[in-house]
């Protein structure tokens, strides 16, 4: 097991000054653009793809990094960058952590190179998970996958939503229930193919933020996919219902649930990452402003007023990265989340930069509000950090109730 840090080695330093560089060279002044074209930022993912960025080898070897901070830092400096066109190039990632964690070797040698496709034909892909009355409750997920075992296959009824680049994706990681009385945990996910006929987008989303981004639902009418592409096999799945079931029966179904919402834990640092990034450039932009703009013949940051609010800044968004790497380490060495750290991390990063991208907008006065200066962006696009993987409510629910030693619904 690692021990805890926060130095980074020389080599982690490379890839953040490397991954630096290409937010600021090639993210930033992409940023308003894209969010004005809510379009799919297709040349920036092609770039990303080019030197390396945008690859299942890069993510993976972030993922592993036994100290933990692989990935924080790689969020941190993509979305530094802009949230919108990183979440472009991370939102693959999402589905391919998804094989990764429950597919067998095959799946993932099979479907992963699908996800990125390659720098010259760049693909992205989709997790989809979330419901229109399944959105922090999932265990009311409605999408149903039933196998028809005389062909080896499974038909997958239902309509998805929220779904970063569904509809658009090559390859749609889709979650749906196979046993309807387990809850979350009668949940299976499944890998639909490219062309694959039934699968269509629905609705694409106009949002507040994140513009970049493509977020649509993605409606699932008789999908039929093969057996294999059950992630982790039938095999496994079977054992596991049955395993559940035998749970269920003993707790009333408590220790279910639990089971269900702790396997969140270890991917919420990741998200209090990102928005980590969005607070650390509004702070930066913030700082420059108030030492250069002068007002009563000094500089704004001369007044109290001022200086102290980008000392709050400044101290919220270090403790949010003390939060986020400390969980960060915890999940890659396995340590228990007795006091549910990852949500931790998330809340408390995610409400940080809403706070602090408003507070940027106020040090940037008038400029501030108009779409002339990236802070305004920046505070939409840092709204959705209490919202997905996980409302601020549900964070604090799932915080709370680990404290009490209660289950968590
Ligand atoms: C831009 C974007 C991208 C997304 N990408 C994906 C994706 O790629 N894949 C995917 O599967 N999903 C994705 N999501 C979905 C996201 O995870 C959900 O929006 C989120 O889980 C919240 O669900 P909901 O929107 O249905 O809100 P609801 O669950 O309806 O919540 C509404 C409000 O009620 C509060 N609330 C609900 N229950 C409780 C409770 N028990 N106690 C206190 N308060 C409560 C919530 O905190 C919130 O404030 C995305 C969403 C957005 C906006």
């Amino acid at each position: 097991m690692a021990e805890f840090t926060m130095e980074l080695n020389d080599e982690q330093k490379e890839v953040r000054d490397w991954l630096h560089g290409f937010a600021a060279d090639v993210i930033r002044p992409a940023a308003a653009e894209w969010d004005e074209r809510e379009e799919t930022p297709w040349p920036v993912i092609q770039e990303a793809a080019k030197v390396g960025i945008y690859s299942l080898d890069f993510y993976a070897q972030q993922y592993f990094d036994p100290t933990g901070l692989g990935i924080p830092m790689a969020m941190e400096e993509l979305f530094w960058g802009d949230a919108g066109i990183a979440l472009s190039i991370v939102g693959t990632g999402l589905a391919a952590v998804g094989v990764l964690a429950n597919g067998t070797e095959e799946q993932i040698g099979t479907w992963i190179p699908q996800m990125y496709g390659d720098p010259n034909d760049v693909k992205v892909a989709a997790f989809c998970s979330s419901e229109p009355d399944a959105g922090s409750d999932v265990a009311s997920m409605r999408t149903r996958a039933v196998y028809d075992e005389a062909k080896d296959e499974w038909v997958i009824n239902g309509t998805k939503t929220w779904a970063t680049n569904g509809g658009i994706a090559n390859v749609h990681v889709v979650v749906a229930v196979v046993d309807p009385e387990l809850g979350s945990k009668g949940h299976a996910s499944f890998i639909v193919p490219p062309g694959t006929p039934g699968l269509a987008q629905g609705q694409k989303f106009k949002k507040h933020g994140i513009r970049a981004s493509h977020t649509a639902e993605v409606i699932l009418d008789n999908v039929r996919v093969p057996g294999s592409c059950l992630l982790g096999g039938k095999e496994k799945l079977d054992e596991r219902l049955a395993r559940s079931r035998e749970k269920a029966k003993a707790s009333g179904g408590e220790r279910v649930k639990n089971a269900a919402m702790a396997t969140f834990e270890a991917s919420r640092p990741a998200v209090g990452a990102m928005a980590l990034g969005t607070a650390r450039a509004a702070y930066e932009v913030a700082l420059d402003y108030a030492k250069t703009r002068e007002q009563f013949g000094r500089p704004i940051i001369d007044n109290q007023g001022v200086a102290f609010q980008l000392a709050d800044m400044r101290t919220q968004i270090d403790a949010a990265r003390l939060l986020v790497w400390r969980a960060s380490w915890m999940a890659v060495n396995g340590k228990p989340f007795t006091a549910a750290e990852g949500s931790m991390s998330k809340l408390f990063a995610s409400e940080t930069a809403k706070t602090v991208t408003a507070q940027a907008i106020q040090i940037l006065g008038g400029n501030g509000y108009t779409r002339e200066y990236p802070v305004e962006r920046m505070h939409r696009d840092s709204a959705i950090y209490t919202i997905f993987e996980g409302t601020s409510e549900i964070q604090r629910l799932v915080i709370a109730r680990t404290l009490a030693g209660m289950p968590i619904r």
